[in-house]
């Protein structure tokens, strides 16, 4: 089964062609981060228009690097939600349209469910159930997968994403945006251990995460230094935070792991990418003897190839949309058959 998957739900206009879920034909990105580094993250409204000039140009090159056309493919997948409802409509636009016109099936993908799914490019032999740590630029969520389309969500963040705490520390070190990788890279010379930030839990709620308290006692650190004219070490600042996060992330994912039952740990979404905190999992995943996937760095943001492996489960299991398949910007992960039925009727 050759799928055609496009995603524009953020800032990345893409499309990949994808052979039975796990195999990449192409995989073509086109990032806008350039065009929104300016006003330090993502405008909407330029974000839509980017991808109307981009898309087609995406789809193009996407089915010659595959060596196919249009006639090759057995069925589209586009991601529906959630996301920026203007970028959703282009990508969902251009499926229908392909759909429509070539008479193909057509297959809605929760953008979530897409960079979950990322892990069983190269991992060909990895099969639910697994747990897996997402976390990206709007979302912080533990999950168990318990089967392909089923996911059950036992932790989430009660305030910022992990992403957006990254993001929101590393525009007040003046590092710029996207912060995931500045903060990444400055952490690399600075000394974690030169500031003790709060960690990211919540008393009583097992496997919760909270970030906006740590985002606040940087951000507060770094106004004190300022009004006291110390000079500010971001590298440090960076690697204090970074270490903060990840630490929290690692220690409720193993324990997740440990409680549910689970031999397997994946993770997902733009942090995933983050150096330290695979390198932590993967110390961790070795000591408690549970097997950690994490997918290339360009799988873990956002990507179409990732919405071709998640499109090929759903196709396998029928779960095709009408041509009234629309965007839903806010669309909820964990309970698809509810959701695939409330968006029959
Ligand atoms: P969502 O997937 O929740 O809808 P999104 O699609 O905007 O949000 P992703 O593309 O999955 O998010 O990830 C982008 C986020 O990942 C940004 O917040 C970015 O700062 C963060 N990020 C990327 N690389 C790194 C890194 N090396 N370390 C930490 N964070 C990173
Ligand atoms: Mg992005
Ligand atoms: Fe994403």
């Amino acid at each position: 089964v050759t799928i055609l998957a496009i995603e524009s739900s953020c800032d990345e206009t893409a499309a990949a062609v994808v052979r039975n879920g796990r195999e990449v034909l192409s995989n073509i990105i086109s990032s806008q981060i350039a065009l929104h580094t300016v006003y330090g993250g993502v405008v909407p409204e330029i974000a839509s228009r980017k991808h109307v000039e981009k898309i087609n140009g995406c789809v193009r090159v996407a089915l010659s690097e595959a060596g196919l056309t249009l006639d090759d493919i057995d069925a589209v997948a586009v991601t529906y939600g959630p996301g920026l409802v203007g970028a959703l409509l282009v990508g969902v636009s251009e499926a229908k349209a392909i759909a429509y016109a070539k008479k193909k099936p057509l297959i809605g993908v929760h953008h979530i469910e897409g960079h979950i799914c990322a892990n069983y490019i190269e991992n060909k032999d990895l099969m639910p159930p697994f747990a897996c740590l997402v976390v990206s630029g709007g979302h912080s969520h533990l999950v168990i997968v318990r089967d392909y389309g089923k996911y059950e969500i036992i932790g989430q963040t009660r305030d910022d994403a992990a992403g957006e705490a990254f993001d929101k520390v590393a525009r007040a070190i003046g590092l710029g945006y996207p912060g995931g990788p500045k903060i990444d890279k400055a952490a690399k010379e600075g000394n974690p251990e030169a500031f003790t930030f709060p960690q990211a839990k919540i008393a009583g709620a097992d496997y919760d995460f909270s970030f906006s308290g740590l985002k606040s006692s940087v951000l507060n650190y770094i106004n004190q230094a300022k009004m006291q004219g110390q000079e500010l070490n971001a590298n440090d600042v960076a690697a204090s935070f970074q270490k903060a996060v990840v630490e929290v992330l690692a220690e409720h994912a193993i324990r997740a792991c440990k409680e549910y039952g689970m031999d397997c740990l994946a993770i997902a979404g733009g942090v995933a990418s983050n150096t330290a905190l695979r390198d932590l999992l993967e110390k961790e995943c070795a000591a408690n003897n549970i097997r950690f996937c994490r997918p290339s760095p360009v799988l873990c943001t956002d990507n179409a190839a990732m919405i071709g492996a998640a499109g090929y489960y759903e196709f396998m299991q029928g779960k095709t949309f009408g041509l009234d398949l629309n965007a839903v910007p806010n669309l909820p992960l964990g309970d698809r058959e509810r959701r695939y039925h409330a968006d029959k009727n």
